[in-house]
């Protein structure tokens, strides 16, 4: 049996990050486990080819929710990044820090260490903007940040409508998170800036080591201390061991599941398994929140959008070539260019809903070519959701067989408050598609249609065609209440040398997109355990 002084499972937005911090100080030996391969197909990296990579098996873990009751029983495709860097290789890139005030109801909520203030030289340190000179924005960090890689007549029009919606302009969203910005994005010099940066620069350590196409099934412990990990490569059971501590960072789905399957979770849930349970934790797996995003598609007489470059050989060439050789355009994104964080009621504090346009329009998000649904016509779409929903679903394991997919309910709309905003929210998106300084360039409303107009039709639109942002969190939440998993160092209840670090930690929603958060965790949580080691 091999022996290290940390194992980390999962080499993703959070796992990478943790992995290097710690190898960088050469103190420790640590052993990364990932599930998925290396990251170096091109259309990982190029940001278009994020249309490619979201149904492909090689890249990700294709998960379903169980049928949703409140979208007439819809089962949701949930994607998740199964290689190098994790879901930060196959995202969709929108870089965005959040809302500071919920970081700081999450210091208030018994965190103490994870107000904004606090978090804010995580935020600086792992970001390289170099087009900003704002004291609270980073320089030379590993994860490139760049923004107006794409700037069209639409999406300009789309600004200033927000405007006249009375969007506030804001020219750094990561600096005040409220108003209407052109979008930041994880892209540097055009190519996609994951966490595996991370990873490629503690390659050459010695104090190094990483398993590839390796996925842990167990947790060992000795009484109730995390000892190692099993693990399968090339089918073959390995078990390894960590002097120091094990990590679970493999996401808000797997790392639940890999403490149900170590009985550490809701006793009766694993009891029900088969499983014996070595510690009663109700909360693992519970509180799963995401943001369900509802989208109106529109027909468009501008030639500038994805929907061109891909109907169109010509186009596609010429966008191809401007990607070759300026590194930006349509290539150089995933297809959103400006989002609005705008309020859905004026006398409220703060905002509580994204609106988004993306340069591309299909039967669904998954329509990248006219035969699996992607628009004929130039097309594009406004996505809008709650920030802040208040829905809760859950994921648990289906057996105790680890190649089972688990259980997911993400429950979207099962909290009134969340139907009313959504509603809210769409009529927020006509409102601002009828200014003057837009309407010129729309032919016609594609989807749901001006014939769909009441409350209760624009709900059931919701309900048909509303879709995942990809944001689940929370399944292992942070904090002190009963059914909270970890506390504020990130480690789990009723046990020894474990602990949680990923999205899965979030005590709530901080903001509208998780990629960053997840990053600032992996940075505090290495943190926490470096201060540990060096106590
Ligand atoms: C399609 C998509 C689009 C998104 N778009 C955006 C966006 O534009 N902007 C934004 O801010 N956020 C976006 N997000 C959300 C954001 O990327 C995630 O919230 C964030 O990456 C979560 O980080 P994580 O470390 O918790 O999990 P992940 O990054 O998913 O990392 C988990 C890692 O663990 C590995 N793993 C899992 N199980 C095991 C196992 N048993 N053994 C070994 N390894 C294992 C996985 O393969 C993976 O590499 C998107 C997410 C997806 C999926």
């Amino acid at each position: 049996m091999d022996y290290f002084d940390y194992i980390i499972v999962g080499a993703g937005s959070s796992g990478a990050v943790v992995a290097s911090r710690i190898v960088e100080k050469k103190k420790y030996s640590v052993l990364l486990i990932e599930a998925g391969d290396i990251n170096n197909h091109p259309w990982l990296n190029i940001p278009i080819g994020v249309g490619k990579i979201l149904t492909n098996p090689k890249f990700v873990w294709n998960y379903n929710t169980e049928p949703e009751p409140e979208l007439f029983g819809r089962s949701i495709y949930w994607p998740r990044g199964k290689v190098l860097g994790g879901s930060s290789s196959i995202n969709g890139m929108v870089y965005v820090r959040g809302a500071p005030h919920r970081y700081d109801q999450w210091r208030d909520g018994n965190n103490p260490g994870w107000g904004f203030e606090e978090l804010l030289p995580y935020f600086k340190k792992l970001e390289d903007r170099p087009e900003s000179d704002n004291k609270d924005r980073g320089k030379g960090g590993p994860i490139g940040v760049s923004s107006g890689n794409y700037q069209d007549k639409l999406s300009s029009s789309f600004y200033q409508a927000c405007v006249d919606t009375g969007a506030e302009p804001n020219d750094d969203y990561n600096i005040k998170f409220e108003g209407v910005g052109w979008l930041q994005y994880s892209v540097k010099n055009g190519i996609r800036s994951s966490t595996s940066s991370y990873i490629k620069s503690i390659r050459k350590y010695k104090n190094f080591q990483i398993e590839i196409k390796s996925e842990v099934e167990k947790i060992i412990f000795d009484g109730n201390k995390a000892i190692g990990v099993l693990y399968k490569s090339n089918n073959i059971l390995k078990k390894v061991t960590a002097n120091a501590e094990v990590i679970l960072a493999a996401g808000p789905i797997n790392s639940p599941k890999i403490l149900e399957l170590s009985g550490i979770g809701d006793a009766n849930l694993l009891k029900s398994f088969g499983i014996k349970p070595k510690h009663n934790l109700p909360g693992v797996g519970e509180n799963l929140t995401d943001h369900l995003q509802t989208r109106i598609t529109y027909e468009t007489n501008l030639k500038v959008t994805v929907n061109d470059i891909l109907n169109n050989k010509f186009r596609g060439a010429l966008s191809l070539l401007r990607y070759i050789f300026k590194r930006d355009g349509l290539m150089s994104i995933a297809s959103a260019t400006v989002q609005s964080i705008m309020k859905s009621d004026p006398s409220l504090t703060h905002p509580d809903l994204k609106v988004q346009l993306m340069l591309i329009s299909g039967q669904n998000r998954y329509a990248r070519n006219k035969k699996i649904g992607l628009d004929s016509f130039p097309g594009f779409s406004v996505g809008v959701f709650p920030i802040y929903p208040s829905s809760r679903g859950s994921t648990h394991i289906k057996s105790k067989k680890t190649s089972d997919s688990p259980v997911i309910k993400a429950g979207y709309l099962s909290d009134e408050k969340d139907r009313n905003l959504t509603v809210k929210g769409l009529r927020l998106v006509r409102k601002i598609m009828s200014q003057s300084s837009i309407s010129k360039y729309i032919v016609r409303e594609v989807r749901p249609g001006q014939n769909i107009q009441d409350d209760r039709e624009l709900l059931n639109y919701a309900r048909q065609n509303g879709q995942t942002s990809w944001h689940a969190i929370s399944t292992c939440r942070m904090g002190k209440n009963k059914m909270d998993v970890v506390n504020h160092n990130l480690e789990v209840y009723g046990t020894q040398n474990l602990r949680v670090i990923d999205s899965s930690i979030m005590p709530n929603m901080p903001t509208s997109n998780t990629n960053v958060p997840s990053i600032v965790i992996g940075e505090k949580g290495a943190d926490l355990i470096l201060a540990r080691a060096e106590k």
